[in-house]
């Protein structure tokens, strides 16, 4: 069966740090710009990067003509700075953002002059009308740091009533924890369209770590396999492919808008995926 896209595929790419990362990058950049994606997004401060890192490497990755969209987040930073920013951006054809409050690194600096999400996506909208499209961050499984889920939907609720156009969710592997907020979104009368972000399974040690970080939930039965896998790249890899393909699949049948793929700056994880889904148009 195959399931129609509306908002197409879209791919995250990061800042790399090294000369070696940077031509990764390129080779990444092209495999993935042939399928032809809604767009391209730049993460921003993962690795103590910059914005400045984020804006430079928006500027390699959008060389195919594919419209990049820079992560920008609040957290830390004034709003002189932020509007500065917002127009650089503008001066220079951007017209998409993914908006974030982001982390601070624990116990450094103070949290700014907006404090979370929803207070910058008001900003970007009095500050620039509807200049950008602005993409926010969705917990299906909720933000770690949610006291619960109720809360935390309610916080996305005001976070897309601010003026959000799309959301990305967090990855997450169970497709009715998806479903499950998508319902609960639209019973609280939002209608932003919301994509499923897709974490490619590479390698399952790193996986689980950064898992345990952002609160995505690894189901026992996925565990169990990927640690019976050791270090046998090529069965995780196999697998990997057939369960994130399943799951996208899935995803589509029940009416996910469009899958955003965390690319890692890796094109063959991804593509092995979407080779392996059936999608309309
Ligand atoms: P918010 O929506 O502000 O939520 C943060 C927390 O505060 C939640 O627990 C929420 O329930 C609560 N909250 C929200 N609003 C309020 C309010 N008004 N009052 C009280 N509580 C509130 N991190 C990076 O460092 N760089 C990136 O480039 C990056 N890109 C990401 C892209 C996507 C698609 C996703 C899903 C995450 C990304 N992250 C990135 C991670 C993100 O920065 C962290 O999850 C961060 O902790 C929260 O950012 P947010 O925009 O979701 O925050």
């Amino acid at each position: 069966m195959t399931a129609p896209l509306p908002l197409g595929i879209s791919f995250e790419f990061f800042p790399p740090n090294t000369d070696l990362g940077r031509e990764k990058l390129g080779v990444a950049r092209d495999a993935l710009a042939d399928r032809d994606p809604r767009f391209f997004s730049v993460t921003y401060g993962a690795g103590g990067s910059t914005q400045a890192r984020t804006f430079d490497t928006v500027k390699v990755v959008r060389e195919n003509g594919v419209r990049t969209a820079p992560h920008l987040s609040c957290v830390g930073s004034e709003k002189s700075a932020l509007r500065d920013l917002l127009q650089e951006y503008r001066d220079n054809g951007v017209d998409s953002l993914v908006a974030l409050r982001g982390d601070l690194p624990s116990g450094m600096g103070s949290a700014g002059e907006l404090r979370y999400a929803n207070e910058l996506v008001e900003f970007i909208r009095e500050e620039t009308g509807d200049h950008f499209e602005i993409a926010v961050a969705a917990y299906p499984e909720a933000h770690p740091q949610a006291p619960n889920f109720e809360r935390d939907l309610e916080n996305f609720v005001r976070k897309a009533k601010a003026g959000a156009d799309i959301a990305i969710t967090q990855y997450f592997f169970t497709a009715d924890a998806y479903f499950h907020f998508v319902d609960r979104v639209r019973a609280a009368g939002v209608e932003t369209p919301i994509i499923p972000g897709i974490m490619p399974i590479i390698n399952y040690t790193k996986l689980a770590r950064f898992s345990e970080i952002c609160g995505a939930d690894i189901p026992r039965w996925i565990r169990k396999q990927l640690e019976a896998y050791g270090d046998d790249s090529q069965s995780i890899q196999a697998f990997g492919t057939e369960v994130m393909a399943r799951l996208c699949q899935q995803l589509l049948e029940g009416g996910a808008p469009g899958l955003h793929f965390y690319t890692l700056n890796q094109a063959a994880p991804s593509l092995r995926i979407l080779d392996n889904i059936a999608i309309d148009g």
